[in-house]
């Protein structure tokens, strides 16, 4: 069976005061399962300290985003080397709000897969159409190009490491959640897409996480799903009490 990954992304929220006082109350709380893994992406800025205070726990810190190559002249990024180094496990790739914002391709996703393997780290790899594609009949085609451009020239072996977040776009930050028989088909898709550019065999290990207005009480059905691993989760992650139901839901 797959294990499940609750990832919580902060996106630019929290003062270093309040990263840390949310750190000390879940570190304090968190039921340690087998059943899941759970990982919190904070502002790059708190990555080492929070990576050194999770250390020996059952929590897992990731970066939002990174650059794709080791080091260079750069101004204001930060290498999946660095990211390493500091003792962050995972990395959030092509968020939508990356791609919306800050020009983030297939192409620099897939370059940043690479470079996320080459260090160790585990991509958690977003994709998702906009109400735009759904309200067309894209969904299917855009969210499989995404996937398959982010896995080209990773191996066999790595694939099934990497952790992929269908997160609609209009269901971000908006309280619309897909349905979960929606999600869930989408998730499938995507899974039969991991299984065409690789096997069956990976199709079924690799975890496949929703996004997207997920919160304490819409969590267990879509967990239900046959398809849906888990969730990456914006808003309710940044209450500790929030953040700590979606976990026990999880677990
Ligand atoms: P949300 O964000 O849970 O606030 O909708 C999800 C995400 O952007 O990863």
């Amino acid at each position: 069976m797959r294990k499940r990954i609750l990832a919580g992304n902060w996106k630019m929220y929290k003062t270093a005061e309040e990263a840390k006082s949310f750190m000390e109350e879940v570190l304090s709380k968190v039921p340690v399962s087998e059943n899941v893994e759970v990982v919190i992406c904070p502002p790059s800025l708190y990555l080492s300290e929070l990576a050194q205070l999770t250390k020996d726990s059952s929590v897992g810190i990731g970066a939002q985003t990174m650059h794709d190559v080791k080091e260079g002249a750069f101004t204001g990024e930060i290498s999946s080397a660095m990211l390493s180094n500091s003792g962050v496990n995972y990395v959030i790739l092509g968020h939508s709000e990356r791609r919306q914002y800050f020009n983030e391709s297939d192409e620099s996703v897939n370059r940043k897969v690479h470079a996320a393997f080459e260090y160790d780290l585990t991509p958690i790899v977003c994709v998702g159409e906009s109400l735009e594609e759904r309200e067309n009949g894209k969904t299917g085609d855009k969210v499989a190009g995404q996937v398959k451009k982010a896995f080209e020239g990773i191996s066999q072996d790595l694939a099934p490491k990497a952790v992929i977040a269908y997160e609609p776009i209009w269901a971000i930050g908006t309280g619309k959640t897909a349905t979960a028989e929606d999600a869930n088909e989408v998730c499938g898709a995507i899974r039969t897409t991991i299984g065409d550019l690789y096997d069956e065999k990976i199709a079924g290990e690799i975890r496949i996480q929703y996004g997207g207005s997920v919160k304490p009480d819409n969590i267990e059905e879509l967990l239900s799903m046959q398809h849906i691993d888990g969730a990456l989760v914006g808003g309710a992650s940044l209450e500790p009490k929030s953040f700590l139901k979606l976990v026990e839901a999880c677990a």
